[in-house]
Order: structure tokens, then C-alpha cells, then sequence
């Protein structure tokens, strides 16, 4: 019986060395004669090393264990962003060299038809289309990149399965509403996340932390340097030690805590049986996305009201990304209005306003009204001026 609770530590010996240290500390006996699909964070077309997607050689490393331990098939897959070439992002990330070499499939994953799935005792998404290939290994395994997340705070282990749904299904769970006019007080997204935990979670998790995001993950961010990895078979004990990794605190990341609620795991990093036992020297600390509007935009005006971070995260990255194609759309006093949060009420906003976020509805006969929680900021652009923008950039995950 493998040690489930055990999470094993390596740092500063480079992303091939660490996960070779980490995953190969485990027990895998079990893994002779099974198959395994890796599923990497390439959720974008981006350079080697940036920090954006999981490393190229931290892939090698988990293939070359696995491969020690006698698995019977090893492939890789992933379901990007929407508008991704999965061919292409493997391509520049360095993976498919890294495929060619071990003789490893590599699988875009929406490229099957997909399996729909019920959630049962579901709160936001009752069904979810799987990436068929996803249920038919004996194994997956979660290689995500370690970075700070604008909407749910760290994507690791766990959040990278959603890269697991088909196509756009993965931006569904962006637009989602509780079930049944129930009321929780999560985001939805985060709360979709621990649905989808209920039915889909990784078997083991190697998470790669030699050059991470910080700040406005996932792709907003700034890269750090931290040359750590771990791997476990406990999904939220390694994406929980991770988190102490980045010196960000567990309890604090909603999908997290919703996980741990509801399959009953533990948050706890003292729970977790962690070799070395002083891996908290190992720690080194990511910014966390911002918490407010910092970035000055005299010509715009951001009426917030009760407003949590995640549709904060959306509005900085919407105006960074699309302010200047946004001129048509000021009111008559120049200026670009935009609101966001629950406490927005329909007689204190200027007509003409972009209201963004479910939170927002109640006043949407007065303005224009972008669903979601929180909306991508390439669907704010849609919803307004009524076509996907002109970016190669793809949407956030
Ligand atoms: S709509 Fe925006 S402000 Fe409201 S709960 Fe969702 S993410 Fe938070």
C-alpha cells in the first residue's frame, strides 16, 4: 500500500533533478504495467521557461520514472485554452522534442469526442464533458506548473484538471450559477473546480516549481525563480504543501478549502507526512494576484462595490489588455465606466456603465451587462462590442 499522505520535497537542483528526486521518492510499485497520462499545464503558446507552462524537462523527468517503473504506456495530453493549437503549444514549450526523444505519445486531448459526465450532488455544474482519453488510463498524473491564479488564487494540482474538459467547457465554469437558485458563498468558479474534484481528481501530482508565476497568474504574471518540486498520491496534500512553498496559505485558496470540506481531506500542512522534514526552509514566497485596482487609469472609472477579487483580477487584465479599444464606449464626461460587485444598485450608476460580473445584474436594464463569475476579460470585450477581439493572447483558464 502506497503512503498516500506522504508528499515528498525537492529543492535547487533544477526542474529535472527536483522532480526526479520527488517523484521517484515515492513509492510506485504500483505503477508496473499500468498506463499513464501526464496531463502538463501547456495551456498556452508560449517560450520555454517563462513560467507560463510546466517545464520541458520536468516532463523528461516524470517520463524517465515512469519508465524506471516499468508503466506499460506513458502519453501526454492536454486540452488548452480555447483558440490554442495544442500541437503548436507543445511544440514551443519544448514537449514534443521531449515526446520524440522518450517515444512518448502526445495526445491533443480535444481532438476525441468527448464523455458527459453527472456531477452528482453537484452545487454549479450537474454535467461536464471529459476529454475521453482522460478515463481511459489506469493513471493520471498532474505535472502543473506552480503559479498564483487571478481568480482562484493558485492553480496546482487540482485546478489543472480542468484542462481536462473538452474544448469550451473549460470557460463554461466561468459563466456558471448555483444549482436551483441555492446560495453559497463561494465564487462559482471555485466552486465548479470542487465539483469537478467530486468525479475527476489526479491519481498522483508532481508539481513543477523551478521557474513559477506570480502576481496576475496565469498568464498576467510576473515568472520567479524558485527551483523547488514535490510530488504525492494525495491530490490536496500536494497542492496544500505546495501552497506552504509559495507562502501562500492553504486555508485561504476558496477551492481548496471547498475540497477539503467536501471530500473530507485534510488542509492541514501538519497533517501531511513531508520529507524533508524541514521543508519550510524551501520556502519561497509568490506575490499573490492583487487584491485591488492599483493600476491608475485616470479616463477610466471602476465603481466597486462589495466586490471580491476575482472580477478585481478582471477588470486590471481587461484594462490592460483592451482599454485603448475601448474609446467609443465613454460617457459623456470622456471617461469609461465600469462596475462591478454586489452591492451595485441600479440608481447609482451612470447609464452606459459595463456592468461586469453576475453580482452586477440588478442593474443591468442601465447598462451593459457581462455574466459570469468572474467573466474572462475577452468576454467583457465580446459582450460589448459584439465580436471576439482581434488577440492572438487566448483566454484565461
Ligand atoms: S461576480 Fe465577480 S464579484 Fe461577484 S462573486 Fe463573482 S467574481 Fe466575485
Amino acid at each position: 500500500m502506497v503512503n498516500k499522505n506522504l508528499v515528498v520535497v525537492s529543492k535547487g537542483k533544477g526542474p529535472f533533478h527536483n522532480i526526479k528526486t520527488a517523484f521517484g521518492g515515492l513509492d510506485l510499485t504500483f505503477l508496473k504495467g499500468k498506463s499513464v497520462l501526464i496531463k502538463p499545464n501547456i495551456g498556452r503558446s508560449a517560450k520555454k521557461t517563462k513560467g507560463v507552462n510546466t517545464h520541458h524537462n520536468a516532463i523528461a523527468a516524470v517520463i524517465e520514472v515512469l519508465k524506471d517503473c516499468a508503466a506499460s504506456k506513458i502519453a501526454i495530453g492536454e486540452s488548452p485554452l480555447v483558440g490554442v493549437n495544442t500541437l503548436e503549444a507543445f511544440e514551443k514549450a519544448g514537449v514534443r522534442g521531449v515526446a520524440q526523444k522518450y517515444n512518448c505519445e502526445l495526445l491533443d486531448l480535444d481532438a476525441f469526442p468527448p464523455v458527459e459526465k453527472e456531477i452528482p450532488g453537484a452545487r454549479v455544474v450537474e454535467s461536464t464533458k471529459i476529454c475521453s482519453p482522460v478515463l481511459e488510463y489506469d493513471i493520471i498524473l498532474s505535472l502543473p506548473v506552480a503559479k498564483t491564479h487571478m481568480h482562484t488564487g493558485v492553480t496546482l494540482g487540482i485546478k489543472n484538471m480542468k484542462g481536462c474538459l473538452y474544448k469550451h467547457e473549460k470557460v463554461r465554469f466561468h459563466q456558471l450559477e448555483y444549482v436551483n437558485g441555492m446560495e453559497y458563498p463561494d465564487k462559482t468558479l471555485d466552486t465548479a473546480i470542487s465539483d469537478l474534484a467530486t468525479i475527476l481528481l489526479p491519481d498522483i501530482t508532481v508539481i513543477d516549481g523551478f521557474t513559477g508565476m506570480q502576481g496576475l497568474g496565469p498568464s498576467g504574471g510576473e515568472s520567479i525563480e524558485s527551483d523547488f518540486a514535490l510530488a504525492s498520491w494525495h491530490p490536496l496534500g500536494a497542492d496544500v504543501i505546495a501552497c506552504v512553498l509559495m507562502g501562500q496559505k492553504p486555508e485561504e485558496i476558496p477551492h481548496l478549502r471547498l475540497v477539503s470540506e467536501r471530500l473530507n481531506f485534510s488542509i492541514r500542512p501538519e497533517e501531511y507526512r513531508v520529507i524533508p522534514d524541514n521543508y519550510k526552509d524551501y520556502i519561497t514566497v509568490y506575490k499573490k494576484p492583487p487584491q485591488e485596482i492599483s493600476i491608475t487609469y485616470p479616463d477610466v472609472v471602476v465603481t466597486d462595490k462589495g466586490s471580491c477579487s476575482a472580477c478585481q483580477s478582471t477588470v486590471m487584465l481587461f484594462l490592460k489588455r483592451f482599454k485603448d479599444d475601448f474609446k467609443p464606449y465613454v460617457l459623456e464626461d470622456k471617461k469609461l465606466h465600469l462596475a462591478i460587485g454586489k452591492g451595485i444598485v441600479l440608481e447609482e450608476i451612470k447609464k452606459g456603465t459595463i456592468l461586469i460580473g453576475n453580482c452586477t445584474h440588478k442593474a443591468k436594464e442601465k447598462g451593459l451587462f457581462v455574466s459570469g463569475c468572474p467573466p474572462v476579460p475577452t468576454r467583457i470585450y465580446k459582450a460589448v462590442v459584439g465580436k471576439e477581439p482581434d488577440v492572438n493572447e487566448p483566454e484565461i483558464d
